[in-house]
């Protein structure tokens, strides 16, 4: 079978009043979806003690999922559904905006070395105006032969998250044996992302280095690994059925037309639709103005 794309990442500051710099594999021109996971923001590991670390002002988001995920530090979220929860490495949280949420995120004073990844799903047309929501779910690791794997969504190796979805996904950490091969069953109708966080991963004759994501389409039953250094290597697999829509992405925000991510920028703007998050010291985000051009939909095919 053909070997893997791969998927380069490029810079992007994050802005607000601490500078942290992330590395964005997704969305980019070559390819906007990976099952309906839409974008994919990896960081660190970044020494905070003298940048302060992440402070994200409040913001909204509309049809959409976030997932965190930290493989060092702690954030602690705020949402305007009243949550108020501490991001851990190896916990997943998972909040849905759905119609409309805003959060902040801030890494404590705690935190020496922060470092994961920030991740985006995108809700199918008929759950985009889903009810706000938010779960925490810390999963056991499961030993596979030359790895161990923490399953935070979907089912990978017998272990299946109780997480819920509205697409089927599978989101899940790896950490491979110095020098290991790993084959494990996947399901076939999936397609299939992989970022690697640590150390250097072959997948499918494929070799991928560190921040790069490699993505294989469905029709595979197994996937195998190899780790190509001489020590442990870190990787987030992602996977899910091929997303058919099309979606308008923008700032925060998930649409399918131009005119839904319009009204949903009046709509924060205006201090309506996404709630107030309590407990945060500081004034939320303005949204950027819109581009003077109409935004177009993206999906998976070009
Ligand atoms: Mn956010």
């Amino acid at each position: 079978m053909s070997e893997a794309d791969i998927l380069s990442a490029r810079d992007v500051p994050l802005g607000g009043t601490r500078s942290m710099t992330v590395r964005r594999t997704l969305p980019q021109r070559a390819r906007t979806l990976i099952g309906a996971w839409c974008f994919v923001d990896h960081y660190g590991p970044d020494d905070v003690t003298d940048t302060g670390g992440m402070d994200v002002a409040p913001h909204p988001h509309t049809g959409l999922q976030t997932v965190s995920w930290l493989f060092s530090g702690e954030i602690e979220h705020r949402d305007s559904l009243g949550s108020h929860a501490f991001v851990r490495p190896g916990e997943l949280n998972l909040m849905t905006g759905g119609h409309g949420i805003s959060h902040t995120e801030v890494s404590t004073a705690r935190t020496t070395v922060l470092h994961g990844v920030q991740l985006w799903v995108a809700l199918p047309d008929e759950h985009r105006h889903a009810a706000r929501d938010f779960q925490h779910h810390a999963p056991a690791p499961v030993r596979l032969d030359g790895a161990r794997a923490r399953v935070f969504l979907g089912t990978l190796a017998g272990e299946t998250s109780p997480v819920r979805t509205f697409t089927p996904l599978l989101g899940a950490e790896l950490v491979l044996d110095p020098r290991a091969t790993v084959t494990f069953a996947v399901d076939a109708s999936f397609e299939h992302g992989l970022l690697i966080d640590q150390g250097r991963v072959s997948m499918a004759d494929t070799l991928l280095d560190q921040a790069e994501l490699g993505y294989l389409g469905p029709g595979r039953a197994a996937l195998t690994l190899t780790n190509e250094t001489d020590s442990a290597a870190r990787v987030i697999l992602l996977g899910g059925p091929p997303f058919e829509e099309e979606i308008v992405m923008w700032w925060n925000f998930i649409g399918r037309t131009h005119e839904d991510i319009a009204q949903a920028r009046a709509d924060w703007m205006s201090g309506t639709r996404f709630g107030e998050v309590k407990g945060y010291d500081g004034d939320p985000l303005p949204a950027p103005e819109l581009p003077s051009v109409p935004l177009k939909p993206r999906g998976r095919v070009r």
